[in-house]
């Protein structure tokens, strides 16, 4: 394998898919020793059949305004690879949504989904319909449309969609609710559904609370724990309140969150009564940030600004791609900052992941260390086949074991001569070998 000119060629296919681009030369720079040492994945040509999707299916959304006005949004379903499942990823309604994002989502949702141990492909979706600001009526409407044309592709044993950012369980419940209509069947399409209808406990915070339990793995190997650590939260959404609650429960003190206009530093710990609060005004689709700032004297708010600056033990980084950049990285390394852990896909820019990585502190990528939010989309998938729900304590536990699972395959692959864990390269890698031995399994299809 030759990445340089691999990624001339998807240049040039692909021109200006930056997001794409990206996420292909991380992962082809991390397997590529891996693959030339293992001559059967150039005789199936692995790699040119990785890194394009099976499929993309575009297609409009038009709805209706409580105006009365037709209004139109552009939609996607990328199909990326099913070797190991059915196609298994979020959908993502947000007005930054374009084929280029999709693509690196899905692309990496391939390996993620392959390191969870469970039988998932990836696949990602979404539109640039921004549920911001609309009403529940728009929203259902909108739902709605999207799924009179997803439908057609999608099902419980060969596509099964998920939320992501702009997704709750409000729109899967509308998207449920259509889905079910059109098909004239009530099985486990879709996951994070609602609890009284085949949704598994656990999954709303599980992405947070796994993306804890991985860095609470990688703190154990220095002998280290959450204990008294400052943890710095970027965003607050799904992830970000899971983390913030776990990080809470094991000892830690959470001293930021933010949102696209600005961060809050609260000296005394966003802890489990702040995160209720948080929770309320996310429920009622409020801002949360700003006014969290009013609520509470010993937080102040930071317009225009990035949490990296503040002195944290630990980083969670779990709002959005490229949030976190060599300048941040910089002033977290100079802060004695211990462990970065991805909570987001790609928050953290390249340049970002070279400075964590030349200067050996702990840096876990999204695709393993958030990768609890898919596995547990995974376990409600098994729960929906079997037709029963486990305890919360009993997917819980599952959760916690797949992250160990997890974070011992990156230590598996990742390890380098002087013990240094590489844990991009070694999720990137145990993701690859996977799905790479499965589909020289299938044939070339
Ligand atoms: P949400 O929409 O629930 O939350 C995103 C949060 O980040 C919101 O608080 C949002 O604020 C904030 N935010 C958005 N842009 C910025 C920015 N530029 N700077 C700071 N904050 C910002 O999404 P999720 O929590 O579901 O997803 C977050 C990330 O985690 C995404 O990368 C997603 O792909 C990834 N992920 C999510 C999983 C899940 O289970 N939900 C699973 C695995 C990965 P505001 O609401 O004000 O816009």
């Amino acid at each position: 394998m030759n990445v340089e000119k691999i990624m001339l060629d998807l240049e040039k296919k692909h021109p200006g898919e930056v997001e794409y681009l990206q996420a292909v030369r991380e992962v082809l720079e991390n397997i590529e020793d891996v693959y030339n040492d293992n001559p059967q994945f150039e005789t199936a040509n692995v790699v040119d059949r990785i890194v394009e999707p099976d499929r993309v299916l575009t297609f409009k959304v038009p709805w209706v305004d409580d105006d009365g006005k037709v209004n139109v949004n552009l939609a996607y379903r990328i199909q990326f690879n099913n070797a190991l499942g059915p196609y298994k990823g979020g959908l993502r309604f947000h007005p930054s949504v374009n084929l280029s994002i999709l693509k690196f989502l899905g692309f990496e949702q391939i390996f993620k989904n392959s390191l969870t141990t469970l039988p998932m492909g990836g696949a990602k979706g979404g539109s640039d319909f921004n549920p911001k600001g609309k009403s529940d009526a728009e929203i259902m409407r909108f739902c709605q449309s999207f799924m009179l044309e997803l439908w057609r592709i999608i099902g419980p044993e060969t596509d099964v969609p998920a939320g992501d950012i702009g997704v709750g369980s409000k729109e899967i419940g509308y998207l449920y609710g259509m889905y079910k209509k059109l098909a004239a069947e009530n099985t486990g399409i879709l996951t994070g559904k609602g609890l009284n209808w085949g949704g598994s406990l656990i999954r709303p915070e599980a992405t947070g609370f796994g993306n804890v339990y991985f860095a609470n793995e990688m703190l154990k190997t220095k002998n280290e724990s959450f204990s008294g650590k400052r943890v710095g939260i970027s965003g607050f959404g799904n992830v970000a309140w899971g983390a913030a609650l776990k990080v809470t429960e094991l000892g830690g003190k959470v001293v930021t969150i933010s949102g696209p206009d600005g961060y809050v530093y609260d000296e005394k710990g966003i802890s489990e009564d702040k995160i209720e609060y948080m929770l309320e005004l996310r429920a009622s689709n409020e801002d949360i940030v700003k006014p969290y700032s009013y609520e509470f004297p010993s937080a102040q708010f930071h317009e225009g600004k990035r949490p990296w600056e503040e002195k944290v033990d630990v980083a969670l980084p779990c709002a959005t791609q490229n949030e976190l950049d060599k300048e941040d990285a910089e002033k977290l390394i100079e802060n004695g900052c211990i462990c970065v852990c991805e909570g987001a896909n790609m928050p953290c820019t390249p340049e970002a992941v070279e400075v964590f990585i030349e200067n050996k502190i702990l840096f876990a990528p999204g695709k393993a260390a958030n990768a609890g939010g898919v596995a547990t989309s995974g376990l409600e998938m098994s729960q929906n086949s079997m037709k029963l729900q486990w305890t919360g304590e009993e997917v819980d536990e599952k959760l916690h074991w797949i992250m160990s699972s997890i974070h011992q395959s990156c230590v598996d692959h990742g390890t380098e001569e002087d013990g240094f864990v590489n844990y991009v390269r070694g999720a990137n890698i145990a993701g690859f070998l996977k799905v790479a031995n499965s589909m020289i399994d299938h044939g070339v299809i």
